[in-house]
């Protein structure tokens, strides 16, 4: 069917798709939008009119708007643009809608114009239910963006963002953009490459994060800097990375961390404050990295459900059973125990999963003790006589529980145990009603985890690798130790957590080119290789730094969190998929041979 598109004409929209309320009945009104959908009811057609506002029923009866507009009204498509001229009336009591904001009224249509036909969709946009493929809401971005659903997200993400900047100005900070061309420096993922045409063989790299210039910046004299700034690294995907991300990026000089930990906290207070009525408690709660993984089994750890381990080192090294005792006598081996109130119910099907958790999570096994008579014999084989008793007053078990246990090296016994401590959390935050990983919770849990090691030693490689960044402050009692023994070495480094997620990772940074030095030695660069690729911020020191510290706070998974969303995906207007593609504009893509001649370039 031939559709009659109009222009806009004199026409102006008087009011969007969520604004109309009782007040305005019996105005003239202009909207303009798209068609959701349409609905004929004998003689008399609805049809929701959409924006990103919200929705209005338009009502084209044939006596006041007229039979020709009803049959052209009749016509329209799903997704059409149209404006409508018409006048608003009060919907009578039975029919109001609750669940829309312009429930109240509908507009009687009297005049029509089609702006913008639609050709049949790949999926329909009013379909809330059944959502077609992602892929195919990705390919068609555009279309899944119209759904309030998705728009809704991006409107949190413009005042996360407006907020972020207003509170960050009214603390002094300067927003100040950093290159996206800049000199390629190996920051733990890799760098996407963009070829120079001007030098032919030479390339800019995109950066991973403006670590180094908001560096420079600092002994720039600038102060205190920010910026919402893109980050691209070329990792293998998962779930929540993209290849690009946006940080909220931050440095501030003449600080120490606490100064760092407050500036942040007044940041997530406004957010919550502003973007979603909430009032966060501060100051959030503070741990080390030891603490966190001796007591969590995990550097970000949920704190909306307990399961702490209890540390059952010396009762385990005191049984006659080797595969209990010996991994909890080894130097630095420990014991860890979970209770699990109420856990007698549990199945021993569902306890050996548990075994296969820890196992494959890199601990040795798991033992399970049910709290109860029938089951003490069987124990008392484990832990003769009083030890048992003891045991169970350790952990403070009650009748009809379960306890876990498990020993061995304390980071990797930790650790495994910790991936156990995360699946029965995210059950029991189930029946709680709590979505596992992000959920529409009410119940925010923030954490600082910081003291982590400097050092990460990396078995294949068999070198030593920062934890964080090179960039970062050993303690300084801890400095003697720097050559010796860098897996000693613990840092001004520390990552802000939030149930489960970690928002962003900071330190206190090294402001003395000697110490810089000596931390890149440890990593295995030579004076010559540190001054080749760091050469410029190495010198930059010599004119006098002063004493630094900063943060980068993962934007895209703040909104992610406050939008109770399982995926960054949602919170990001064009995203890549896993494969780092984009289905909708379709890169990477090749290019034409000329581009690559004039850049020197030939394929192998
Ligand atoms: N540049 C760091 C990162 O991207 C953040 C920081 O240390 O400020 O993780």
């Amino acid at each position: 069917m031939e559709h009659k598109l109009e222009g806009l004409g004199d026409w102006r929209r008087t009011h969007t798709c969520g604004e109309l309320d009782a007040v305005d009945a019996g105005q003239t009104i202009t909207l303009m939008g798209w068609v959701h959908r349409t609905r004929d009811h004998g003689g008399v057609l609805f049809i929701d009119l959409r924006d990103r506002y919200g929705m209005t029923q338009v009502v084209f009866h044939p006596e006041t708007g007229g039979k020709e507009q009803l049959e052209r009204a009749s016509h329209l498509g799903n997704e059409f643009v149209i404006a409508i001229r018409g006048v608003v009336s009060a919907r009578p009591a039975e029919a109001v809608n609750a669940t829309l904001s312009t429930g109240k009224i509908e507009v009687d249509a009297r005049e029509l114009k089609i702006l913008s036909a639609c050709e049949p969709l790949p999926f329909q946009v009013n379909e809330e239910h059944m959502l077609a493929s992602e892929d195919l809401r990705l390919k068609y971005r555009y279309l899944d963006l119209r759904r309030a659903d998705l728009s809704q997200l991006m409107a949190l993400r413009h005042n996360a963002a407006m907020t972020a900047r207003k509170f960050l100005s009214s603390q002094s900070f300067l927003e100040i953009e950093t290159p996206l061309l800049v000199k390629q420096t190996p920051e733990g993922a890799r760098d996407y490459v963009v070829p120079s045409r001007v030098h032919n063989g030479k390339f800019y790299a995109l950066p991973q994060s403006p670590q180094l210039y908001k560096q420079t910046l600092m002994i720039a004299g600038m102060d205190r800097y920010f910026q919402l700034a893109r980050c691209l690294r070329d990792e293998d995907l998962r779930a929540d990375r993209q290849p690009e991300h946006t940080q909220i990026d931050l440095e501030m000089s003449f600080v120490t961390e606490d100064d760092v930990f407050a500036t942040v906290e007044g940041l997530f207070a406004a957010l919550w404050k502003e973007c979603l009525g909430v009032t966060v408690q501060t100051p959030f709660l503070r741990m080390t990295y030891d603490q966190a993984m001796r007591t969590y089994g995990s550097d970000k750890p949920d704190l909306r459900f307990g399961f702490e381990f209890i540390d059952v080192t010396e009762i385990s090294a005191q049984s006659p059973r080797n595969v209990i005792a010996n991994g909890a006598k080894a130097p630095g081996g420990v014991a860890v125990a979970i209770r699990i109130p109420g856990g007698s119910e549990i199945s021993g099907t569902q306890l050996r999963k548990y075994e296969d958790t820890v196992k494959g999570a890199g601990a040795g096994g798991l033992t399970f003790f049910k709290v109860q008579a029938a089951d003490r014999e069987k124990q008392q084989v484990i832990f003769p006589d009083a030890l048992l008793d003891q045991f169970y007053t350790k952990v403070g078990a009650l009748e009809g529980d379960a306890v876990v246990f498990t020993n061995g090296p304390w980071e990797r016994t930790c650790k495994a145990l910790g991936v156990l401590r995360s699946q029965i959390g995210a059950a029991e935050l189930e029946k709680r009603g709590l979505n596992g990983k992000t959920g529409n919770e009410q119940e925010w849990r923030f954490l600082w985890v910081r003291e982590f090691p400097l050092f990460e030693y990396n078995e294949d490689a068999k070198r030593w690798e920062p934890k964080h960044h090179m960039f970062t402050m050993p303690n300084p009692e801890h400095l003697e130790y720097l050559e010796s023994d860098p897996g000693k070495v613990y840092a001004q480094l520390y990552d802000l957590v939030l149930n489960g997620n970690e928002l962003g990772s900071g330190s206190v940074r090294i402001h003395r080119p000697d110490i810089q030095e000596r931390v890149m030695k440890v990593m295995g660069l030579t004076h010559e290789q540190a001054h080749e690729k760091f050469g410029f911020l190495l010198e930059a020191y010599q004119y006098a730094s002063p004493p630094h510290a900063g943060i980068g706070l993962g934007l895209d998974r703040i909104i992610m969190l406050m939008g109770g969303r399982d995926s960054i995906r949602d919170v990001i207007a064009f995203p890549k998929t896993a494969s780092a593609a984009s289905l909708m504009d379709g890169c990477p893509s090749v290019v034409d041979d000329d581009v690559t001649k004039e850049l020197g370039i030939r394929f192998v």
